[in-house]
């Protein structure tokens, strides 16, 4: 479960609060540096939990709050209400195309969960927008990408465009995009190739891509259970290719929760989708205030 450390954390130092009836500033000082160490232990980014900190220990310190029967409870607000602005306040919807099709590209490391989420949003997007999207296999490097890209597309029918391994990736897409034209698609999502690390190799060959294809979205799938590497990557991706959005994979297996409060912040750019679980039907969007009520507990 996700946020587990957290939530008791959180929980606790919050908790001392309520046996205590009215507060002062001093219990307020107090209970903030209890929620700097929980969130720095659960991987929050040291500039994010600062700023985070900063900002809730100014509302708390407010006279409504100190002078209220109930504070406590105000305090949970507060936090609740900023560690819904640090995820973005609003969910994101994904982007779209006023002609067909949608393109959207789909980016990571390798491991992510990039052709897994491939798989899931389109038959999201097939389950729920009625679409018809084609994905296109543009992994060259590990044959078992095509192969598992193929398998996936029968288990949820949504045909998969390939040309195996001797063709340049940007071909194969020049290629599937024309057949989408034929074919009258409405989406096509496109599985890119993926390394251990971020490398300059990797980078030229998205570019290429995002040049040929002018996706309407580049989503990036990191890894939650990564925690402040999956920040990392979601930065340098972004640097490179300016995505328009993160897909926070594994969160059913992410205990700590930092790389989901820490990628709006130090990214600039949405969380739009979590993965949680390797079935198809495990991708959800992502919604900040939700994801508050839930560390929170
Ligand atoms: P890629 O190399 O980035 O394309 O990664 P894959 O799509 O092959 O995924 C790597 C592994 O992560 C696979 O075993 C997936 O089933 C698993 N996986 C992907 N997304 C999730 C998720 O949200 N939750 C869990 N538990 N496993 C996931």
């Amino acid at each position: 479960m996700a946020f587990e450390g957290l939530t008791e954390r959180l929980q606790n130092a919050i908790g001392k609060l309520r046996k205590k009836g009215k507060i002062s500033e001093a219990d307020v000082r107090e209970v903030m540096r209890e929620i700097r160490l929980a969130l720095l232990e659960a991987d929050v980014n040291f500039q994010v939990v600062k700023d985070f900190v900063k900002t809730v220990r100014t509302r708390a310190i407010g006279a409504e709050v100190l002078e209220s029967l109930t504070p406590a409870q105000q305090i949970v607000k507060i936090v609740n209400d900023e560690l819904t602005k640090v995820m973005g306040e609003e969910a994101v919807e994904l982007n779209k195309s006023d002609k067909i099709p949608t393109i959207i590209m789909m980016v990571g490391l390798q491991g992510a969960g990039k052709t897994t989420t491939l798989g899931k949003l389109a038959l999201k997007l097939k389950n729920e927008k009625n679409a018809r999207p084609l994905m296109i296999a543009a992994d060259i490097y590990r044959p078992a990408a095509i192969d598992q890209l193929e398998i996936l597309g029968k288990s949820i029918d949504v045909p998969v465009f390939s040309m195996g391994t001797d063709v340049s990736p940007v071909e194969i897409v020049r290629k599937g995009l024309e057949l989408a034209a034929e074919k009258k698609n409405d989406y096509v999502l496109i599985d890119t190739a993926g390394r251990l690390q971020i490398d300059e190799l990797l980078m030229d060959e998205l570019a290429q891509i995002k040049t040929l294809a002018q996706p309407d979205e580049i989503l990036l799938t990191v890894d939650a259970m990564t925690g402040q590497n999956a920040v990392e990557v979601a930065k340098g991706f972004n640097e490179q290719l300016d995505v328009t959005g993160v897909v926070l994979t594994k969160l059913d297996g992410d205990t700590r929760g930092g790389a989901a409060l820490s990628i709006r912040s130090v990214t600039g750019k949405p969380i739009k989708f979590i993965g949680q679980g390797e079935k198809m039907t495990d991708l959800d969007v992502f919604y900040p205030d939700r994801m508050s009520s839930r560390i929170l507990g």
